[in-house]
């Protein structure tokens, strides 16, 4: 990092990685039901709930996948933690909730742009299928 260089969203490069529906989101092409956003990230419902509460918290940099987040990105990836639950709080999941990152084939992910899955308001079972 050169000095004075002022990292706003994220420290690392992704190059320009094929855009997905959450690129969409980001710049507002379509609609969501944006429940938080800052300068690094946004909250929004999930389109499909699994849960009587399901957002996801998502950078506006554009990580395909947890897997392939670089190590300089610890202070922007903590920071969609933070949200997350600060957000879970504002959205009373007082009982507690799940916090869920799925990666790649195996982690069953659909959509290629990282996001945190908040999932609350009942009882969650584990193990997870
Ligand atoms: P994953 O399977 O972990 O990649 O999760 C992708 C999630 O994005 C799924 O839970 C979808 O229901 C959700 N999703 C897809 N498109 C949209 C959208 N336009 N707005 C909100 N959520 C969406």
């Amino acid at each position: 990092l050169g000095i004075g260089k002022v990292c706003v969203s994220s420290c690392a490069s992704y190059g320009s990685p094929a855009p997905t529906i959450f690129s969409k989101v980001i710049d507002k092409s379509i609609p969501a039901d944006i429940i938080y956003e800052d300068e690094k990230c946004l909250a929004f419902r999930d389109i499909s709930p699994q849960a009587p509460v399901h957002f996801l918290v998502i950078p506006r940099v554009p990580i395909p996948r947890i897997s392939e987040a670089k190590d300089d990105d610890a202070e922007l990836l903590g920071h969609l933690l933070v949200v997350a639950k600060n957000v879970a709080k504002q959205q009373s999941l007082d009982e507690g909730y799940r916090v869920v990152i799925n990666d790649g084939k195996h982690g069953a992910q659909s959509v290629y742009h990282l996001h945190v899955h908040v999932l609350g308001g009942r009882r969650m079972t584990w193990p997870p299928g």
